[in-house]
């Protein structure tokens, strides 16, 4: 099925494929990265996670009319795509205040944004994917003034779905980060990955840390947290 490698991220591969054009396969690896890849390791198993979850996702939000670049899951690593061309800015929501916000504006771990707060990064490794505002990001895609206002409304959207999911599975959706592509057509759809590598979720009991902070800040078992997220999502359906 895929042919080319065509780049490699921190946590993903992309494929070329062998009969279609305009479709890609993202290969999920075992890698995880923090604090702009300062911090590393690998761990047998979490590429499947995060494809299985993501997948999960993807597939969950298209029965919600959500249009994404996700086709189908092909195996336990791997999914193939419609190929996008990636906007280079990282869309961020945050239900409750944590991580960078707190430290860059001083507001309080966990107070709630009602409505909930979009802000926009500049994907750009080199310069550690710094916040901008939306003249920048006009400045740095192709992105129109439409365009954005139609990424903002089908991230709050988005949000709306993801937080009713997660609740099903006694999970807080605290904040979580997007990105968007367009297709040949010129259309913006939901592009990359959604997991726990992307999202930051709570356990609405134990208020325990059910994502990659278990990784950044040395909580404990990340596979472990992986899991039961996946077991979770499966056993709702
Ligand atoms: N996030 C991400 N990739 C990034 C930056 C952030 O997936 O390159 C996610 C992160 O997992 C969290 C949300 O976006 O769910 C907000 O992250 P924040 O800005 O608080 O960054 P951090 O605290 O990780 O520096």
């Amino acid at each position: 099925m895929k042919t080319e490698l065509l780049y490699e991220g921190k946590a993903k591969k992309v494929y070329r494929t062998k009969d279609r054009q305009d479709q890609l396969v993202l290969a999920y690896k075992n890698d995880a990265t923090a604090f702009n890849g300062e911090k590393k390791s690998s761990f047998d198993g979490k590429g499947r996670l995060n494809n299985e979850i993501s997948s999960y996702i993807f597939h969950y939000l298209s029965e919600q009319n959500i249009s994404s670049h996700f086709i189908e899951k092909l195996n336990e690593t791997e999914q193939l795509v419609s190929e996008t061309k990636i906007i280079p800015i990282e869309v961020v929501v945050r239900n409750l205040a944590t991580g960078s916000i707190t430290k860059r504006l001083g507001i309080e771990e966990k107070t709630p944004f009602s409505p909930p707060l979009v802000e926009l990064f500049y994907k750009d490794d080199a310069l550690g994917d710094p916040l901008i505002n939306d003249e920048h990001a006009l400045i740095l895609s192709d992105a129109t003034t439409e365009d954005l206002a139609g990424i903002k409304q089908m991230t709050l959207h988005i949000n709306n779905v993801l937080q009713k999911l997660f609740l099903e599975i006694n999970l807080t959706l605290v904040d979580f980060k997007l990105e968007f592509g367009r297709l040949k057509d010129g259309s913006i759809v939901l592009s990359d990955e959604i997991s726990p590598d992307t999202c930051r979720l709570w356990d609405l009991d134990t208020q325990e840390k059910m994502d990659k902070d278990v990784f950044r800040q040395d909580l404990g078992d990340l596979l472990h947290v992986y899991k039961v997220i996946l077991q979770r999502l499966e056993a709702r359906s």
